[in-house]
């Protein structure tokens, strides 16, 4: 297994023309070099829920997900580490030729049960699961550990960092779990801003208040829906040409699901002058790298 390098992740100055010229600062939280393979934000994400699962005394880790899931291979990586071992519940049919990311949790030990849409869309355990393993033993994570839990281990992550001088600090939320512990942990004059991968996600702004108290509710926090280039997992010619570019000029690697929405809803921003002269934003990089593998050959300079 890779080791995880948490010396490494460092906040860059990110030098480009646009931004000089909008006088915008940029900087990004590099979670993502972290793992090659593990997202940065979800190993935080997970670091309760393994600890409540260990002091339980839990042996088994179940949590829920797609074909793609970066959670899924999170989870997979971190139960092992924690001596915990984790079954994936995998939505859909099982495919002849399983993904990368499948492929890479099977590898951390992960088991994993395949059951149609409906059956996860309610989130019922397969008999398999009961078959072998009691309640007691079982430890349950939803999907993309989405939770209290799961915002406060991003409270702390962002605990460690000095991000006090930041206007706005920037995410690309799934779940909505990162940008509630980013809340959580920012300053009152500081605005998070969410820019949505998914199309028309309504509920992500539930998703996100739902992990907030009533103070934290009033907090600065938006949201922007007009960067999910047709939906979750979904690409374009414009969005794959932008994020050679930005590899080309800044050497940020990007994952065309998550952060590359992002970094181009930041640029388009700043270049519209939605940015006050003098802001100062943060944009943390939440990995995700090891979904560019589903992309054909050759579609990415790096
Ligand atoms: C899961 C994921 C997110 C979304 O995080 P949430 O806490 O679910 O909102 C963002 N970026 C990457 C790379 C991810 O893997």
């Amino acid at each position: 297994m890779n080791p995880f390098s948490f010396e490494e992740v460092t906040i860059k100055k990110i030098y480009h023309p646009l931004f000089t010229e909008k006088n915008v600062e940029v900087d990004t939280l590099r979670l993502d070099k972290i793992h090659p393979v593990i997202s940065g934000n979800k190993w935080f994400k997970l670091k309760y829920y393994l600890q409540d699962a260990l002091a339980q005394s839990k042996k088994t880790i179940v949590t829920f997900g797609g074909a793609y899931s970066n959670h899924i291979i999170a989870t997979a990586c971190a139960s092992k580490l924690s001596g915990l071992k984790s079954i994936g519940i995998i939505r859909g049919e099982k495919p002849a030729h399983l993904s990368y990311t499948l492929q890479e949790a099977i590898e951390y030990g992960m088991q994993l049960i395949f059951i149609g849409r409906d059956d996860y869309r309610n989130k019922i355990l397969p008999q398999e699961v009961l078959n072998n393993l009691t309640e007691k033993e079982i430890y349950l994570i939803n999907e993309g550990g989405y939770g209290e839990k799961g915002a406060a281990g991003i409270t702390d992550m962002l605990a460690h960092y000095n991000t006090d001088t930041y206007t706005h600090i920037c995410c690309a939320p799934g779940t909505g779990t990162t940008m509630a512990g980013l809340i959580k942990g920012a300053l009152l004059n500081q605005t998070i801003i969410g820019c949505s991968v998914l199309k028309n996600n309504a509920s992500l702004q539930d998703g996100v208040r739902n992990l907030l108290n009533a103070e934290e509710n009033n907090r600065k926090f938006i949201f922007l829906h007009d960067y999910h280039f047709g939906g979750y997992a979904k690409y374009t010619p414009e969005l794959i040409g932008f994020m050679n570019k930005l590899y080309h000029e800044t050497e940020i690697p990007t994952d065309f699901v998550y952060t590359a929405k992002l970094f181009f809803a930041i640029n388009d921003l700043v270049r519209k002058n939605y940015f006050d002269k003098g802001s100062k934003l943060l944009v943390i990089h939440s990995g995700g790298l090891q979904g560019n593998a589903s992309l054909p050959g050759g579609t990415l300079i790096f």
